[in-house]
């Protein structure tokens, strides 16, 4: 961005570029905040949508600067929806006080405070999005999900773990709560928390809903494990006996994984609708959590998503209890450095697969199918001629999960699926080295698995990671490390599933998983074939891949492809139309759409349907198959 033409007027004029700064906003300093925050919410008001937020702040200076969080932690970016924040009044020994919001730092407050007022009091509302004008929707017509963060201004100058809240909620009649929050006082619709630290607060939302089910998923166990259910309808709370208890073998294994827990309590706070926003939100003591609502009712048919409650779980343990040096901040307006994200993201993509798998949630073939498609995407992926997976760990600043076209080339927060593949990489790595003895189970206890019981973070940097695996497998992890990380032009990091004892093939069928995560997405997945992503009844191209067949005929997103060979578009007739190219000199002839426009366009290709998939390597050891077995 080029300096405003104010400034570079200014700057050329030898004006004094101070000017343009507005009042200072004070750094957080490690010290208690003198006063107390009043957090009083109420989350009645299903009709609007709307959520009415009251605070008392005692203890504020003269010239007090209140900020709204912006840097919210498990989103790694400046998230913070401060453009749902409206109606802000603040008033003091019963009078007015004029705000002024910083020009600066939009999520920055000053507010002049009478030497006289023992409290400033604060109203305003949080607005969550409407289903029908677009947006995330928090609050739907059976369920809602609130993030403290959303209903808080808090003063400037502090850590946010020196803080202290007392919050409350209302909700509508008959609706019951999910939090890892601890209840004071509960007095019909009104529930009192204990007081709590701001950092604390932030980490512990609430589900609330109509439709609830609270299952326990560690019964007789030292802390409790609950699974909170929160649906549109009762239907969708029906829990079968052994779904049941593959999420309890999820608690289990992850015990056995990480010997340590670094919660009190521990709340899986699950959605299931699609009403409201479908998260996947990490928190210490609990996790945001959403499916569809036929997870348990269709289970034959949701093993894709079923990776998300291991997802989440990991961490608590991995991003919560241990974290990047640089994404730690004090408190929720410093920037954020996301440079590890692939450890934390990463490390959990990878223990959040093999964890599915150990536990049940996943059968071992599931499994499998889930790292074919992992390694087949990253086998074709184009973009990583020019971009260092590393980089895309400022995605989460730089496109704040905003649609972008050109996914393929220009990459897209791979420090996930990526990352998942070099930890695989590592784990075959040491198991191969020390025969078996050692593997990536060991670099996670002692990691993650010291200080059991505690949940005060404790950071690391890319020294302690390397230093950590060096003592499980004496190896140049720095330099296995930075050739994955930090390079570009290399192939995709595929050595773990050949070490894995299997190698990655496409044959003219996908698996059953990848059907079934086709069917859920409601796509027809041709990325590896023609290299296009399409709605599967619509025909609308929801992505076209960089470099492949269908862009080189010119095809874009938001095309829609109406007929194939002659014949209006299904997937059958443009699975026909591949096959029937495959091997010869013929052409496939789609017919294409793009508002007004109509065209028709020749797809040159000739190698059939490809749909990735693992094949078993006889003479290896299977490598992968221990990983994913459960522990004893
Ligand atoms: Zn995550």
């Amino acid at each position: 961005m080029k300096l405003p033409v104010i400034a570079a007027a200014a700057l050329a004029a030898g004006v004094n570029l101070s000017s343009f700064a507005a009042a200072p906003i004070p750094l957080p300093e490690d010290r208690a905040y003198p006063g107390e925050i009043h957090l009083t919410v109420d989350a009645s008001d299903l009709a609007h949508r709307v959520i009415r937020v009251h605070e008392s702040i005692s203890g504020l200076p003269a010239d007090a600067v209140l900020l709204f969080p912006k840097w919210l932690p498990g989103n790694h970016g400046p998230t913070g929806p401060l453009d749902r924040l409206a109606g802000l009044m603040i008033s003091a020994n019963g009078a007015r006080l004029n705000w002024t919001r910083d020009t600066i730092d939009v999520y920055a407050f000053h507010v002049p405070v009478p030497s006289t007022a023992a409290t400033v009091e604060l109203d305003f509302q949080y607005l969550s999005g409407i289903a029908t004008r677009g947006g995330r929707a928090e609050i739907g017509q059976n369920v809602m999900i609130l993030d403290w963060n959303d209903l808080i201004l808090y003063p400037a100058g502090y850590y946010s773990r020196q803080i202290t809240v007392q919050p409350s909620l209302k909700l509508a009649e008959g609706w019951k709560l999910g939090s890892a929050l601890e209840p004071l006082v509960l007095n019909g619709a009104q529930t009192t928390f204990k007081p709590i630290t701001l950092n604390n607060l932030v980490d512990s939302p609430v589900y609330a809903g109509r439709y609830t089910a609270q299952l326990d998923l560690d019964p007789g166990g030292a802390v409790p494990v609950h699974l909170d259910l929160f649906a549109d309808r009762v239907e969708s709370l029906y829990v079968k006996p052994d779904q049941l208890a593959a999420h309890r073998a999820m608690v289990q294994q992850a015990y056995k994984l990480f010997g340590s827990h670094h919660y009190a309590h521990y709340d899986f706070l699950y959605s299931l609708t699609d009403d409201v926003v479908q998260k996947g939100l990490e928190h210490h003591q609990s996790s945001e959590d959403g499916a569809n609502a036929d997870l348990f009712t269709a289970w034959d048919k949701t093993a894709y998503a079923r990776d998300l409650l291991p997802h989440e779980y990991t961490h608590s343990w991995n991003g919560k209890f241990r974290r990047p040096a640089d994404l730690w901040t004090p408190n929720f307006n410093v920037p954020m450095q996301d440079s590890l994200l692939w450890v934390y993201e990463g490390q959990t993509q990878y223990w959040g697969n093999v964890l599915a798998g150990r536990s049940g949630l996943r059968t071992r073939q599931q499994a499998l199918d889930q790292l074919a498609m992992t390694a087949a995407f990253y086998e074709n992926q184009t973009g990583r001629q020019w971009r260092p997976m590393e980089d895309t760990t400022n995605d989460p600043i730089v496109q704040m999960r905003r649609p972008e076209p050109w996914r393929d080339w220009q990459r897209n927060e791979d420090y996930y699926n990526e990352g998942m593949l070099i930890w695989l990489d590592a784990d075959t790595l040491i198991r191969e080295r020390s025969k078996g003895k050692r593997s990536l189970d060991d670099f996670a206890r002692a990691f993650f698995g010291i200080n059991d019981g505690s949940y005060v973070t404790v950071t690391y940097t890319f020294d302690d990671v390397v230093a950590a695996l060096n003592a499980v497998e004496p190896y140049d992890w720095a330099h296995f490390l930075h050739e994955r990380t930090d390079s570009v032009g290399k192939p995709a990091p595929l050595d773990g599933v050949r070490r894995g004892g299997y190698h990655l093939v496409y044959a003219d069928t996908p698996t059953d998983f990848e059907k079934q995560a086709d069917d859920g997405r409601h796509r027809n997945n041709q990325t590896f074939s023609i290299g296009v992503d399409i709605d599967q009844k619509g025909g609308e191209l929801a992505e076209v891949i960089w470099d492949s067949p269908a862009f080189k005929a010119g095809l874009v997103e938001g095309d829609v492809l109406l007929a194939v060979n002659g014949t209006a578009y299904s997937p059958e007739a443009l699975s026909d139309a591949i096959k029937a190219a495959k091997g010869t000199k013929a052409k496939i002839e789609l017919i294409i759409k793009n508002g007004e426009h109509y065209k028709i366009v020749d797809i040159d290709y000739h190698e059939g349907l490809r749909y990735p998939r693992l094949e078993r390597e006889a003479t290896a050891p299977a490598l992968l198959d221990e990983i994913l077995a459960p522990r004893k």
